[in-house]
């Protein structure tokens, strides 16, 4: 089954969970294909329509590959003025790559290509081939001048791992803009959990299961939170060496991360906050990971491990309900 298949019926079945709600609220839905993946929108007492306008103007500014982009613009030319929300999704990307030491790095574009996971066309660099794209990565070479972002010559930018977060902070205004009184949006692997679900004290939102994605392992029931998950599953391929190569890399190595992790949910108030660490914690590892929410604590966390261990802080545990069939133990970090 191709990644994107997979990604429809894992976004149906989670709006089949997710829609049991029947109260006399006008509903507004819109499905269509965003940022490389599906999207839905369910708006209470407001309109979709703004929201979704506003996410594809985000994927035309920030897209890789489209000629016409912000983002494809400034990697070729290595200067560019840019849209204004552009600027503040480079400024916020890059606090959160120093916040997380380098294991989010946006400059990790070179490395992400080679391994063709923006083509499709999967290979296993050579050992000689990554350690000379390293020496491109670092994040701490970007500069943003107001609108202004400049680039090494042999760098290149990509906010794959915030974007789909920072859509859905985006979504977040609107909503409260448009005094909407609830909505659930699904971005892929990011949910924002708004508002009021009607006849219900909150949302519950899915954790998928990494080995049948279109199944979930639980839910986190939330409100006013936006959920983002991080896996291995979302894109990989499988080398010529039986070997596993999935899309998140290790900025350090340039090597797929391969540490016993499955997938990271983050949850936090903050979209590119969660989109962010669901990405570096998995980069991390489960045991680095648990340190570093140790020291920050504006977020929680459910982490999946191979070994089948379910790894959270006390507050995911709190809202965390398994889903029938799943006998779940959670072992608690706080
Ligand atoms: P996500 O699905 O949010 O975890 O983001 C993964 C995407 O971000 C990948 O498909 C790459 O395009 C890019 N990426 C992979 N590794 C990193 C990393 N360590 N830091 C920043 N972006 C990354
Ligand atoms: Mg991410």
């Amino acid at each position: 089954m191709t990644r994107r298949i997979k990604a429809l019926l894992s976004l149906l079945l989670c709006t089949a969970a997710l829609s049991g709600c029947s109260a006399n609220q006008p509903k507004s839905s819109l499905s269509f294909q965003a940022m490389d993946t599906f999207m839905k929108l369910d708006v209470y007492g407001g309109s979709a329509d703004e929201i979704k306008d506003e996410i594809l103007r985000l994927d035309k500014l920030l897209s890789v590959t489209d000629p016409q982009s912000d983002i494809y613009t400034l990697n070729q030319s290595k200067s560019a003025e840019v849209d204004d929300v552009t600027a503040e999704l480079a400024r916020r990307s890059l606090e959160l790559c120093r916040a997380t030491d380098g294991a989010l790095d946006v400059t990790v574009l070179p490395v992400v290509e080679e391994w063709g996971f923006i083509s499709g066309e999967y290979k296993i660099p050579s050992a000689q081939t990554l350690n000379s794209l390293l020496g491109s990565i670092d994040y701490t070479k970007v500069s943003v001048t107001g609108n202004t972002i400049t680039l090494p010559s042999d760098a290149k930018i990509d906010f794959g791992a915030t974007a789909k977060g920072f859509a859905a902070d985006r979504a977040v205004e609107l909503l409260k803009s448009s005094g909407a009184t609830g909505a659930i949006l699904n971005l892929g692997g990011t949910v924002a959990a708004y508002g009021q679900k009607p006849g219900s004290d909150g949302w519950r939102v899915g954790i998928a299961d990494p080995e049948n994605t279109a199944a979930y392992i639980g839910y986190i029931t939330c409100r006013d939170k936006i959920i983002a998950t991080s896996g291995g599953y979302e894109r990989c391929f499988e080398g010529e060496d039986g070997k596993t190569y999935c899309h998140i890399i290790d900025p350090k190595t340039g090597l797929p991360a391969d540490n016993g992790l499955l997938s990271v949910t983050v949850i936090s108030d903050s979209g590119t906050l969660s989109d962010a660490l669901s990405t570096a914690l998995f980069v991390m590892g489960a045991e680095k990971a648990a340190e570093y929410a140790k020291s920050c604590g504006d977020f929680d966390f459910v982490m999946l491990t191979a070994d089948g261990r379910a790894i959270a802080s006390a507050g995911a545990a709190q809202s965390f309900t398994p889903a029938q069939g799943y006998d779940i133990r959670l072992e608690t970090v706080s």
